[in-house]
């Protein structure tokens, strides 16, 4: 699969998300009427404080310690903190976070955006802006949405695709998949 590119706060941020995690995140699709939300975290070699450009090169699955129902997720906090230790061991920073919706073309809910409140004073977190991806629900088409959260100015801004090739090339091959 195909990377895709994101862009946003006037060029000032760029999100590249690999092929991999990509495919990785699309895999847990809410395709069903029971399936739940799942998510994990973010990870890239580089958070982009020197050119802005953020570029997502693993993202870790759903654990089964999580609790989710259809529109609802908790990720273990004991889980992310492993995760972000052991990523960290091999390059990797932790960059912000995914998980899926069940409708067709996602976007951060009000629970999701009252949720992130609480991250921008959290002092165990060194970044000033977070990666927030969430996947939509349809089988046709992969729907991604990527938001910023601005830490110092605590505010959330959704970015836009760039490349519309790419994004016709993933849905080609989820399609075919
Ligand atoms: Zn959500």
């Amino acid at each position: 699969m195909n990377g895709l590119r994101f862009e946003g706060l006037g060029g000032a941020v760029t999100v590249v998300l690999a092929g991999e995690p990509l495919q990785m995140m699309a895999s847990h699709r809410q395709l069903w009427p029971w399936s739940v939300e799942s998510g994990g975290l973010l990870f890239a070699p580089s958070v982009g404080s020197s050119d802005g450009v953020v570029p997502v090169s693993v993202a870790t699955p759903p654990h089964p310690t999580d609790r989710a129902a259809r529109s609802w997720l908790k990720l273990d906090h004991d889980r992310c903190q492993r995760e972000i230790h052991e990523q960290f061991a091999l390059g990797l920073h932790f960059v912000g976070y995914w998980h899926t919706h069940p409708e067709l073309r996602p976007s951060l809910s009000s629970q999701d955006r009252a949720a992130l409140r609480p991250l921008h004073d959290d002092p165990g977190i060194d970044l000033s802006r977070l990666v927030m991806v969430v996947i939509g629900g349809s089988r046709q088409r992969l729907g991604v949405q990527v938001s910023i959260l601005d830490r110092p100015t605590r505010t959330v801004h959704e970015l836009t695709a760039v490349g519309e090739h790419l994004a016709a090339g993933t849905a080609s091959f989820l399609s075919s998949s």
